[in-house]
C-alpha cells in the first residue's frame, strides 16, 4: 500500500473507478446480499479520492488509508460548514458561507458532502457487516437518502467518471440479456429439430432454399442451429449491415434484430482488436 501512496496519479484514478463501479452496482441492485459492503467500498474510495485531492496526505496515516469514518472527520475539520451536517469541500479556505437558504443554481459553488447522512449510513452498514443486531432481519438498513448522499459525491471532479461507468454497465447488462434470449431461442429450435424423424430431416436438408427464397444474392444464409443454408433473411443488423436477421425454414430458429446487432457489436470489437495499427 505504501508503494501505491507514492503514485497518487494512478491511485486516484483507481479510487475513482472503484467508487464508480460500486456506486453503479448499487444503482442496479439497491437491496440484496452484500450491498452494505459494496456501499462501504464505494464510500471509502470516493472519500479517499476527495480528501487526497484537497488535503494531500490527510487521506492516510502512517501508510494506511484512513477509514470512511476518519475521512468524514477530515472533511468536518477542513471543509466549510454550510448547514448542520453538510460541508463544502474546497481548496479555498476563505470560501464565503451562504448567508441565506436560497441557493443560486447558476453560481459556481464548491461541492457539498452530506457528512451526517453518510455517517448514519456507515453505522447502518457496519452493524450488518459486523453481525450486530439490526432493525431489519433480512433487508438492508441502507436508505434511499444514504445512497443519494453517496451518489452526490460524483459531482466532485475527481469522481466525475461515474456516469460513464454506469452507462458501460447498463450496456453490458442489456447485451447480456439479448445474448441470453438468443441462446434460449437456439435451444428451443434445437429441441424442435430433435423431434423430426431422420427421413424428414434428410428431406428438408435436400431442399434448395436459395433457389426457392432468394430475391437477391445473400438472402439465404447458413443457420447456426441446424447448419443448413436455410436461414431466410428479411434484413441485416443496423450497425455494420452484415449480420442477417431472419428465420430458418428447416428448424424454425429466428434471429432478431437485437441478436444481430449484438453479434455485429462483437464483430466490430474483434476487428478493432485485430487491426494492425
Ligand atoms: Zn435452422
Amino acid at each position: 500500500m505504501e508503494d501505491d501512496i507514492t503514485r497518487p496519479g494512478d491511485l486516484q484514478h483507481r479510487r475513482a473507478r472503484q467508487y464508480a463501479f460500486c456506486a453503479s452496482a448499487l444503482c442496479f441492485e439497491p437491496v440484496g446480499a452484500g450491498v452494505e459492503g459494496v456501499f462501504d467500498q464505494a464510500l471509502t474510495n470516493g472519500l479517499t479520492a476527495i480528501v487526497a485531492h484537497h488535503w494531500k496526505d490527510q487521506e492516510s496515516c502512517r501508510g494506511r488509508v484512513k477509514s470512511a469514518a476518519e475521512l468524514l472527520k477530515v472533511i468536518e475539520a477542513e471543509g466549510v460548514l454550510v448547514r448542520e451536517g453538510v460541508y463544502w469541500v474546497t481548496d479555498n479556505p476563505h470560501t464565503p458561507k451562504p448567508t441565506t437558504s436560497y441557493v443560486d443554481p447558476f453560481e459556481d459553488r464548491p461541492m457539498e458532502v452530506r457528512v451526517m447522512v453518510l455517517r448514519e449510513a456507515l453505522s447502518a452498514t457496519q452493524a450488518i457487516r459486523h453481525a450486530r443486531a439490526t432493525d431489519d432481519e433480512i433487508g438492508s438498513n441502507l436508505t434511499a437518502a444514504h445512497v443519494d448522499a453517496l451518489w452526490e459525491l460524483s459531482g466532485h471532479p475527481t469522481l466525475a467518471g461515474l456516469v460513464d461507468v454506469l452507462n458501460e454497465m447498463r450496456e453490458e447488462r442489456v447485451r447480456g440479456a439479448v445474448s441470453a434470449l438468443d441462446d434460449h431461442e437456439q435451444d428451443r429450435a434445437f429441441t424442435y429439430l430433435a423431434l423430426l424423424s431422420g427421413e424428414e430431416l434428410a428431406r428438408r436438408a435436400g431442399v434448395d432454399y436459395v433457389g426457392e427464397y432468394s430475391q437477391e444474392p445473400g438472402d439465404v444464409e447458413e443457420c447456426p442451429v441446424c447448419g443448413n443454408i436455410s436461414l431466410v433473411l428479411s434484413s441485416h443488423d443496423s450497425e455494420i449491415a452484415e449480420i442477417g436477421v431472419g428465420c430458418c425454414v428447416v428448424c424454425s430458429y429466428e434471429r432478431t434484430m437485437d441478436a444481430a446487432n449484438d453479434i455485429a457489436s462483437s464483430v466490430q470489437f474483434q476487428r478493432a482488436v485485430d487491426r494492425p495499427d
